[in-house]
């Protein structure tokens, strides 16, 4: 469906209730604060149910929002949106079945090739940057080119449009997200802000995680093409470092010069979570992700193998990925 059935959505709902995804980026705060910014500036109630922590950096951003929602305030809502959550089961909504929600009037706005969020109402552009671009870009095209969008809702959707293209650098980055940021900009947003809390407070002792991290467990492999590291939980418990602030750790492997691929995993309960980046077109991580049952964008994808010890599968997926990189047969 269109932005035009997500416009019409929106304009019919007056009591709307926000979600995101799991273990939020900077595009899942953004797409979702900034979207409720503005509907509040369009007349409307809106509200955001955040029940997972937000990554540091972004704190100082949040406005009010719910980490808990009765049945009785639920019902209060006549809209229920999902921003940049790519399936149901990535949907962080506490203690509530996703699969009753989206039976409600619902709309889910992402950029997710293969969505599979069946909302009411599904408008999904797998080649915008960001979820927050998206939103910039509905309300751009609804209310207009005239319309000077509220500080707040620009501050939120310039930090997820920064925080999704790592600053406008990875390819996902087009001349519709320099529009859209511009467009922000133009709010008068303080832009310093953002970068500083995003690029420039780094925590000492995460920057001495990193050194170690560089140091001692980055490898490489497929003669240069492949950067990968495998996390023990002992080097969290070194630094006291959580990966919900390690978003752009991948980026550390994936600027190695010579490199067309990179991953790091790491134990998330019984289950052992992947991060893959690529920086070569011929070599897309999204297909090897999916083999394995993860999902994302072309060149940056993730996967979460249930039940799986560290080093095997950190074995598993680094022989699949050198195959894949030598050309050879790896499915
Ligand atoms: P990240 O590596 O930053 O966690 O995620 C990169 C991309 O992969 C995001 O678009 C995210 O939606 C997707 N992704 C991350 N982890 C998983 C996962 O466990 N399963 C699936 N299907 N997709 C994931
Ligand atoms: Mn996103």
């Amino acid at each position: 469906m269109s932005r035009i059935a997500a416009e019409k959505i929106l304009s019919a709902a007056q009591n709307v209730l926000i979600m995101t995804h799991v273990r939020p980026d900077g595009d899942a705060v953004g797409s979702a604060f900034g979207l409720k910014h503005l509907l509040l500036d369009w007349g409307k109630n809106a509200d955001v149910f955040f029940p997972e922590p937000a990554p540091d950096y972004a704190v100082g951003f949040l406005t009010e929002y719910k980490t808990e929602l009765t049945a009785e305030e639920l019902e209060k809502y006549d809209l229920l949106v999902f921003t940049d959550s790519a399936a149901p089961e990535r949907i962080a909504c506490g203690n509530w079945d996703i699969a009753e929600l989206l039976k409600r009037n619902s709309l889910c706005i992402d950029h997710h090739e293969n969505n599979s969020v069946n909302a009411a109402v599904k408008w999904v552009q797998p080649r915008a940057a960001a979820a927050s671009a998206m939103i910039a870009e509905l309300a751009n095209q609804y209310k207009g080119a005239e319309y000077q969008l509220p500080v707040k809702a620009a501050e939120f959707l310039l930090l997820g449009m920064t925080t999704d293209s790592g600053c406008f650098r990875f390819s996902n980055t087009n001349p519709r997200l320099f529009f859209m940021a511009a467009l922000a900009l133009n709010s008068g947003v303080e832009w310093s802000r953002i970068i500083n809390a995003v690029y420039f407070s780094k925590p000492r002792q995460q920057q001495l995680f990193e050194a170690d991290f560089v140091q001692n467990h980055v490898q490489i492999a497929a003669d240069g093409k492949l950067a990968y590291a495998m996390l023990p939980q002992s080097l969290f418990d070194k630094y006291g470092f959580d990966m919900r602030n390690g978003e752009t750790l991948i980026d550390l492997l994936r600027e190695i010069k010579g490199t067309a691929i990179s991953f790091h995993c790491y134990k998330k309960g019984n289950d052992v979570k992947f991060s893959f980046r690529s920086k070569d077109e011929n070599y897309p991580v999204l297909p090897v992700a999916r083999k394995f049952g993860g999902g994302g964008h072309l060149m940056a994808a993730g996967l979460t193998l249930p039940d799986a010890g560290l080093e095997e599968s950190c074995e598993r997926i680094k022989d699949t990925l050198i195959r894949y990189l030598n050309g050879k047969s790896w499915e």
